[in-house]
């Protein structure tokens, strides 16, 4: 399996949805820091902030998108997770995030 024309696709992915909501993410996170050191605020907050900034499927869909490239480093892409089965190359072409065969993600909608 060609890996690395799926990891650019994941990679373009991410870029587009950092790109969309990226100069806003730092700007939030700057203002947090200070206001998080003012009002002295438990750390941690700096990143509920950043999952409400962006919009809820694109937060999922950029962790989907992290684990995918974590399964290529490891040399696990494209294998499903529930049943170990080879995805088919037509869903990774389409969704190349994706974690689940078809057979696995239509039993998970049932
Ligand atoms: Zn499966």
């Amino acid at each position: 399996m060609d890996v690395q024309h799926y990891k650019d696709a994941l990679l373009r992915k991410r870029g587009e949805i950092l790109g969309s909501g990226g100069i806003k993410l730092q700007a939030s996170m700057e203002n947090n820091t200070r206001q998080g050191d003012m009002a002295d605020q438990a750390s941690g907050n700096n990143e509920v902030h950043i999952q409400l900034k962006l919009k809820q499927t694109d937060a999922k869909i950029l962790q989907a998108i992290e684990e995918a490239l974590w399964r290529i480093e490891k040399g696990t892409y494209g294998a499903c997770r529930d049943c170990a089965e080879p995805i088919a190359e037509a869903r990774l072409n389409a969704i190349p995030w994706t974690r689940v065969c078809i057979a696995c993600k239509e039993k998970q909608n049932s």
